[in-house]
């Protein structure tokens, strides 16, 4: 921010709008959770625009113009008379802007609230129904879960100054949590069936239930699905290059063997499960790409017929390169020419300059 602005914003006007905008995000989580029984269309309204206002926080400690869509004025910012941004643009100012990016779970359950929330304005839903009730206690359980992460850990160095009580707010899923249990015990016959099968059940990380199985996915990419909540966390199951011990990525930044305690990042992952790597004589090459999940760059390589991303473990089954900087990636490219990909402006922006 430049000295000039900060003149034509004199302090005693503003006092501390974050703190507003966080207090409205407290506020509207409180009332989604207390009306989830009662109400679950205003629990639905509700909860998605409290995942919207810590969005909006976190865009708005950067700077107050990217809470703005477009050609953003202070003045009409300050009277509130603005569109907001949307939530794809938020998460793309999240990854271009910030330099931290939404985790692509958290994204996915963020996503799924909101669109259930669309359907809700658009649309007729009867919501009365059990299994809609139990969905929403996911939906919503889900997203609380990525938000916990944002707000404990990745983005904690903005929201402590809040002192957010993130335990009680925690308990203000009670109710939720007994939709679980009631899930939990009509799945009852098919998870013995599960295990009368051979397959091993697991306590899920995310609503602790015992009704995580493991499943191969594809080659070394492993997951645990629960049937309850339907947390399914992704690791790699590798071998220590060092020590030969098996051990797990979880595509975090840097992963340690146990073993010997050899660390790898996320190049060095991404060397040991390549299948097609770049050689000196084969350098014309649609790997390594770029992911548009996670925005990792140059983080998509050949996996068993398939493409990985080491970054976030999305698996893809084709690569398209960028209509405009010609880059490989592995999201949906139609219009890139125009819109560009997660690395480049395309012919947009570059008619804009
Ligand atoms: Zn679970
Ligand atoms: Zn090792
Ligand atoms: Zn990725
Ligand atoms: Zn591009």
């Amino acid at each position: 921010m430049s000295s000039s602005t900060r003149k034509k914003r004199p302090k005693e006007k503003r006092p501390d709008p974050m703190q507003d905008l966080v207090a409205n995000a407290v506020d509207f989580l409180t009332l989604g959770t207390e009306e989830f029984t009662a109400r679950p269309k205003h629990s639905i309204i509700a909860f998605h625009s409290a995942v919207e206002l810590f969005l909006k926080a976190r865009l708005m400690q950067e700077h107050w113009s990217l809470v703005v869509s477009k050609t953003p004025d202070l003045a009409s910012f300050q009277t509130g008379d603005f569109i907001s941004v949307s939530f794809e643009d938020a998460c793309h100012r999240l990854a271009k802007v910030v330099g931290s990016p939404l985790p692509e779970s958290t994204r996915r359950a963020f996503d799924i609230v909101r669109k259930h929330r669309n359907k809700l304005v658009h649309f007729f839903q009867d919501i009365d129904e059990p299994t809609v009730r139990e969905q929403i206690a996911v939906e919503q359980l889900n997203a609380w879960h990525g938000l916990v992460g944002l707000l404990k850990r990745q983005w904690c160095d903005v929201f402590d100054r809040f002192e957010l009580d993130l335990e009680a707010m925690d308990r203000l899923f009670a109710e939720h949590r007994l939709y679980l249990k009631t899930r939990f015990d009509s799945l009852a016959p098919e998870l013995a069936a599960l295990k009368q099968a051979g397959k091993v059940l697991e306590a899920c990380g995310r609503c602790g239930f015992e009704a995580a199985e493991t499943q191969a996915v594809v080659g070394e990419l492993q997951q645990t699905k629960c049937h309850v909540c339907q947390f399914a966390p992704r690791w790699l199951m590798l071998e220590c290059t060092n020590c030969e011990a098996p051990f797990r990525v979880e595509g975090d930044e840097t992963s340690t063997c146990s073993g010997c305690g050899t660390e790898f990042d996320q190049g060095d992952i991404a060397e040991i499960v390549d299948d097609d790597p770049v050689t000196y004589d084969n350098y014309d090459h649609s790997t390594p790409a770029n992911c548009s999940f996670c925005d990792g760059h140059q983080t998509v390589v050949s996996f068993h017929d398939h493409y990985l991303c080491t970054a976030c473990l999305h698996l893809s089954e084709d690569l398209s390169a960028c209509g405009w900087c010609s880059e490989g990636n592995n999201g949906d490219m139609e219009d890139s020419m125009w819109r560009g990909c997660n690395f480049c402006d395309g012919r947009a922006g570059w008619d804009r300059d």
